[in-house]
């Protein structure tokens, strides 16, 4: 079978067809220190794409909590068992198995979910990772007790599984962005990708007998604008834009920034060896060797950067992150201008600007000027 590098494990890959780089990689990064399981984005997916028949129970996004949740459940377990004890990293190279690494007669890893997996979309929410006391104070980070939310969606990947395992051919990267496609007319229904997709993002409709799967809101994209889960993110987590190879890399990109420059935003169970294109700021709060198995051996540094950022060293990453959630357009560039942080699309025109300091205004107490006391104020 021909091989293809991979730039996240930092070695060749098997890949039933030849991979061509599509002119520019949709991607996306979500920064899991704030997202607040608010679960709008799923709402804003479902109610765009998955109203109909037969989709009641697709959530081309989700928000799971680490470390229980899953949907379908225990996708996640079933990863880990896949690749089995093997996987393993040396200086920053991964020398495992990946799911592209199939027995003889196969072309991928893979494991079918039952019906009763996609049943619990929330199972394990809000649940931390071991019992504690009422009472107890978290004081470290990272903390002894922690949990996290993880938002989803389909990670549109280098590599895809689903694609190499579809007997059909029905499934395609768009050469102008890398937004994988099912294709309906050819899809017969015969689940392959659902088997395949180790982060179980191709779905099952039971009524219109297809497989499908987030479009990546392409119609969204060919308009300049970020997906319905972006627009509509209320802890402002998340920015998509386009990815370049780590050759190409341009730092006023701010995926390109974010990803290979900072090297802050991770991707997701890289172990696969698909090349996923979403991309994840670990969270702070939690041990280094959970986050390790899940974002690869990139997250101490990640952590650092973020801290570092905290500590008012990172301007420029500070920066960038004023800008998630800051307009619905897609930034093609970003700058610091002073105090304030710009974004700027495809022609170079500014199309956001925000300052890095929120004007911030104490109140007193005892208002003068109206004669009020305020209650919420000590
Ligand atoms: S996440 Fe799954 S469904 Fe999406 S492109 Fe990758 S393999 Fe295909
Ligand atoms: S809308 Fe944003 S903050 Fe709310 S659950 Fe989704 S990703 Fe998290």
């Amino acid at each position: 079978m021909p091989k293809a590098y991979n730039w996240q494990l930092k070695s060749d890959v098997p890949y039933p067809y030849e991979v061509n780089r599509p002119e520019r990689q949709f991607a996306m990064v979500m920064d899991l220190n704030k997202c607040i399981a608010c679960q709008t984005c799923t709402v804003s997916c479902k109610t765009t794409w998955t109203p109909g028949r037969g989709q009641e129970y697709m959530l081309w996004n989700n928000v799971e909590t680490k470390p229980f949740g899953g949907y379908p459940m225990g996708w996640d377990l079933h990863l880990m068992e896949l690749l089995g004890e093997e996987q393993r990293w040396r200086g920053g190279r991964y020398e495992g198995p990946t799911v592209l690494d199939a027995p003889r007669g196969e072309r991928v890893r893979g494991w079918s979910p039952g019906e009763r997996d996609w049943e619990s979309p929330n199972i394990g929410e809000d649940e931390v990772n071991e019992a504690v006391d009422v009472g107890t104070v978290l004081k470290t980070l990272p903390a002894p007790v922690w949990m996290f939310y993880l938002p989803r969606i389909c990670n549109h990947c280098s590599q895809p599984a689903c694609l190499a395992a579809c007997p059909r051919q029905a499934i395609y990267k768009r050469p102008e962005d890398g937004i994988v496609l099912i294709d309906p007319e050819r899809c017969e229904g015969y689940q392959e990708c659902v088997r395949a997709c180790p982060y179980k993002k191709s779905m099952f409709n039971f009524v219109a007998r297809l497989s499908q799967k987030c479009i990546g809101c392409f119609p969204n994209g060919e308009r300049g604008e970020q997906p319905q889960c972006v627009k509509t993110c209320i802890g402002k987590i998340r920015l998509q834009g386009y990815l370049n190879r780590p050759e190409r890399s341009r730092s006023d990109n701010p995926i390109d920034f974010l990803v290979h420059e900072k090297k802050v935003a991770l991707p997701l169970f890289p172990q696969t060896g698909l090349e996923p294109n979403i991309y994840y700021i670990p969270p702070i709060n939690v041990e280094i060797p959970f986050l390790e198995q899940m974002f690869g051996p990139g997250v101490e540094a990640a952590v650092q950067s973020y801290e570092a950022m905290r500590e008012g060293k990172e301007p420029e990453l500070l920066g960038l992150l004023h800008l998630f959630g800051g307009t619905s357009g897609i930034p093609h560039s970003f700058a610091l201008e002073g105090d304030e942080v710009l974004g700027l699309d495809q022609e170079g025109k500014e199309m956001i600007r925000v300052p890095l300091l929120e004007p911030f205004q104490m109140r007193p107490h005892k208002d003068e000027q109206f004669g009020v006391v305020r209650q919420d104020i000590p």
